[in-house]
């Protein structure tokens, strides 16, 4: 099995990577936000529950993101044969730890964590851009884009030491056309394949 986490900040390309190599390595994609989106659309109690997190900027809290990320996998066992691709999950280091006892135990550890490098300029423009276009309020106000990226260098990027001392932290420069960025992920892990 092939486990394989997207790690970089906000705008970095993960969600846009992981339709590409989804795809290409028949892995089963899971975005926490994504499903925080679906939740808060639906307006679950879920969806209630974390709406507020979301459009601050701010990370939802480990339990209640640990608890949703069980729960996709408990109910799609049947769609994760060759592994699994994680976009925007862990994003501190109490939720990787909980994520490598819950693989270590099923003998199937993450694989490698992929980094995707972009300078902050350019991550704060691509947000705004996208922002235009997505429907997020968390992508239109500038504030809370620069907000994100404060909480992704506060609370995330210390996962990055996490993962560097298990020896399979990678990074990649996450700048410059989407099909060379796309080149570079397939190098790395048709290394580890
Ligand atoms: P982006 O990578 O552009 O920030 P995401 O779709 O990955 O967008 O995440 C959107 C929001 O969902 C985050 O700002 C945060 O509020 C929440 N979120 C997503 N994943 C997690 C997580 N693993 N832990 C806590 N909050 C999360």
């Amino acid at each position: 099995m092939l486990n394989i986490v997207l790690f970089g900040p906000p705008g970095s390309g993960k969600g846009t990577q992981a339709v590409m190599l989804k795809e290409k390595y028949s892995l089963f994609h899971i975005s926490t936000g994504d499903i925080f989106r679906r939740e808060i659309k639906g307006k679950t109690e879920l969806g209630l529950e974390v709406t507020g997190y979301l459009d601050k900027g701010l990370l939802v809290p480990d339990e209640v993101t640990f608890k949703v990320l069980a729960t996709e996998i408990r109910n799609n066992m049947d769609k994760i044969g060759n592994g699994i691709l994680f976009d925007g999950y862990p994003r501190t280091t109490p939720q990787a730890e909980i994520m490598d006892k819950f693989f270590d135990e099923r003998g199937t550890p993450v694989s490698m964590v992929l980094s995707l490098l972009v300078h902050d300029e350019e991550v704060v423009k691509r947000i705004l851009q996208r922002g235009k276009t997505s429907g997020r309020s968390d992508d239109n106000d500038e504030s809370i884009v620069r907000e994100r990226l404060r909480v992704y260098k506060e609370q995330t990027l210390p996962l990055a030491d996490y993962y560097r001392g298990q020896g399979k932290y990678v990074e990649l420069n996450g700048e410059g056309s989407i099909e060379e960025i796309f080149g570079r992920l397939c190098a790395e892990i048709d290394k580890v394949k």
